[in-house]
């Protein structure tokens, strides 16, 4: 076997890079998917604000858009709506939805989420709101389509309920049946400095990581608490994709930048 053989091999097994294209969604979605593969990215989370929303059938559109531009979309970002109020169940149900069936068009089969509850819903409601919006809906919808549900740790300034461990096992004792994974966002552990407890807790059912520095700022150089991370997850095991999430505003120069730093680090893993 030669040794580019071994290498692609390794590669293959090992964590992948791959983009948010959530921050291109100023663009049309051709746009969108130019902009990706101009900055050399091969695979994508498609996030669900890249669709201005309009139509259910405009999910024909954006499976003829991903199929002509040739990235591997290996994970999709639901639309979320965090319900402040049971009135609003009907609505999440929606976005949790259409994003199942924009999952399925694009042949994705790992579909991220959010709690879709208020931090300012009251503890009373939060249980009814999860069980009618995940486990009466979502769920069996996803089981439907063979799609697995991943479930993000917030932010403190989410508008949204899990940023921490026992947030977090709150939403899972309503809403899990043992198959849902973990989708660990790093920038908002950084930003909660809940990295630790939350790896401790969920290292072993990450099925995708969301990559950036505090604010959704991109890394500059591999500082402790992200080579650290990588080193953790890679003990547990983990070869999902690492995908980099980042703020609007950073140019494509940065990203360009981020992505030659991640190409390098990640042939460690
Ligand atoms: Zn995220």
């Amino acid at each position: 076997m030669s040794l580019f053989t071994v290498n692609a091999m390794r590669q293959a097994k090992g964590m992948k890079l791959s983009l948010s294209n959530g921050l291109f969604s100023n663009l049309s979605l051709n746009g969108n998917f130019a902009a990706v593969k101009q900055l050399g990215f091969r695979n994508i989370e498609f996030n669900m604000k890249a669709i201005r929303k309009e139509h259910d059938r405009d999910v024909y559109r954006e499976q003829k858009a991903l199929a002509d531009s040739g990235l591997n979309c290996l994970s999709l970002h639901s639309a979320i709506l965090h319900v402040k109020d049971p009135i609003e169940v009907h609505q999440a149900v929606y976005y949790g939805k259409i994003s199942l069936e924009c999952a399925r068009a694009l042949g994705v089969s790992l579909m991220t989420v959010h709690s879709n509850v208020s931090k300012k819903l009251p503890r009373s409601l939060r249980e009814r709101c999860l069980k009618e919006i995940f486990n009466d809906e979502i769920t069996p919808f996803a089981k439907k389509l063979g799609i697995k549900l991943s479930l993000e740790n917030l932010s403190y300034m989410s508008t949204g309920f899990g940023k921490n461990v026992e947030q977090l096992e709150e939403v899972l004792s309503v809403i899990d049946d043992g198959t849902m994974g973990i989708t660990f966002d790093l920038c908002h552990s950084l930003e909660t400095k809940e990295t630790d407890n939350l790896l401790e807790k969920y290292g072993r059912r990450v099925y995708n990581v969301h990559m950036a520095n505090k604010a959704h700022k991109r890394f500059t150089e591999p500082k402790p608490e992200l080579t650290n991370f990588l080193s953790k997850l890679h003990d547990y095991g983990y070869n999902g994709p690492i995908t980099l999430e980042l703020a609007h505003d950073t140019s494509m120069e940065e990203i360009a930048k981020s992505k030659a730093l991640f190409d390098n680090l990640l042939r460690q893993f």
